[in-house]
């Protein structure tokens, strides 16, 4: 009797050796969130709950790793900063350079959450599993979709089959790689979609499953090192309308902004108001990146608008925010459009 119980604490203990190690960095967000009552679902306070009590919120994720938390940041998404994310960025670097480190959960926010993972997913170091995840429903609320979608998202980060993927957004039992990912409604649980390139996975059972691998270059592959760079260069959005002005590119360009993201209609187009803005804007060095005000589509080079007559720069498949963090990285480097056009097409 005595020996089977040794043999079975070995077995217990060989078993606990097993459970990758996994941190989970805490930004707040809806999934720290608390509202007055269970039924709300909107209105309530993003960002209260604390990283500890969010890790004891879901027991069962003892079972599936050995977990620590760290505090990041407390806030609503809509106040993350470029600030927030180079120290983020920093702190997953330094994470994943550790042995004892299998992968990295954030949670977040989801209202930018999709501009945090890109991010994250041209400079991050690393091939080991990094999972953004957050909810739309506080933890207060009935059917709160946060203790689920953690669970799953430091499932994604243990996993083997996750390494070499990127950032991946979990959510809704979904996994969704970073450089595809939109959030596309503002309040129903399912919305984070990947319209143009597909889910790269699914968690069903406790099981994860991926379907395919992301095809853009991104982390361990990516030509950008923040290790140095304390402030990223300035880049705005403009929004293009029928009978628009050049008033804001203008306006941009004279309060110092380095590039402006132009969220054209249709095929990420310009209008004849807008032209001679952008002209002036390009000749003083700033860098105009064209993207759909579709939010879906592919810009091409020259398609539309004569890019290589008025300088600017095609957004390729990327949504208008993430065209505004590639233009913020590329602009660490220079504001070419011949180099920062290529860009547009790697990442
Ligand atoms: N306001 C929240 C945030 O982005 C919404 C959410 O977390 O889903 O932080």
């Amino acid at each position: 009797m005595l020996r089977k119980v040794a043999v079975l604490a070995v077995i217990a203990s060989s078993l606990a050796l097993a459970k990758p190690n996994v941190v989970v960095l805490a930004t707040g967000g809806t999934i720290a969130g608390s509202g007055v009552s269970s039924t709300q679902y909107e209105g309530y306070q993003a960002a209260v709950t604390g990283v500890d009590k969010l890790l004891q919120a879901v027991p069962e994720l003892k079972n599936i790793a050995n977990l620590s938390g760290e505090q990041v940041a407390q806030v609503a998404s809509q106040d993350i900063s470029t600030d927030i994310w180079l120290k983020l960025a920093k702190r997953v670097n330094s994470l994943l350079k550790q042995d004892n480190v299998d992968g990295v959960v954030i949670t977040h926010g989801t209202n930018t959450m999709e501009e945090t993972a890109y991010f994250l997913n041209l400079v991050v170091k690393s091939k080991k599993p990094v999972v953004m995840v957050g909810a739309m429903r506080p933890g207060t609320a009935i059917s709160a979709d946060g203790p689920m979608n953690l669970y799953d998202a430091v499932l994604t980060a243990g996993s083997k089959e996750a390494v070499g993927k990127g950032v991946m957004i979990v959510l809704n039992d979904r996994i969704i790689a970073a450089r595809d990912v939109q959030k596309t409604d503002s309040i129903t649980i399912d919305t984070f979609k990947a319209p143009i390139f597909g889910y790269l996975g699914q968690i069903v059972d406790g099981k994860v499953v991926f379907f395919k691998n992301p095809l853009n270059k991104h982390t361990y592959e990516s030509e950008f090192d923040i290790s140095t760079i304390t402030k990223l260069p300035r880049v705005d959005i403009n929004y293009g309308y029928a009978h628009d002005s050049g008033t804001v590119i203008d306006a941009l360009v004279a309060s110092g902004a380095k590039g402006i993201v132009h969220a054209g209609a249709g095929t990420a187009s310009m209008s004849e108001f807008v032209l001679p803005s952008v002209e002036k804007a390009t000749k003083k060095g700033v860098a105009i990146v064209r993207t759909p005000r579709t939010s879906l589509g592919m810009i091409n080079h020259n398609m539309e608008v004569a890019d290589d007559k008025y300088g600017t720069i095609a957004g390729g498949t990327l949504s208008t925010p993430k065209a505004r963090v590639l233009l913020m990285l590329g602009l660490t480097k220079s504001n070419n459009p011949k180099y920062l056009q290529e860009l547009f097409f790697k990442y």
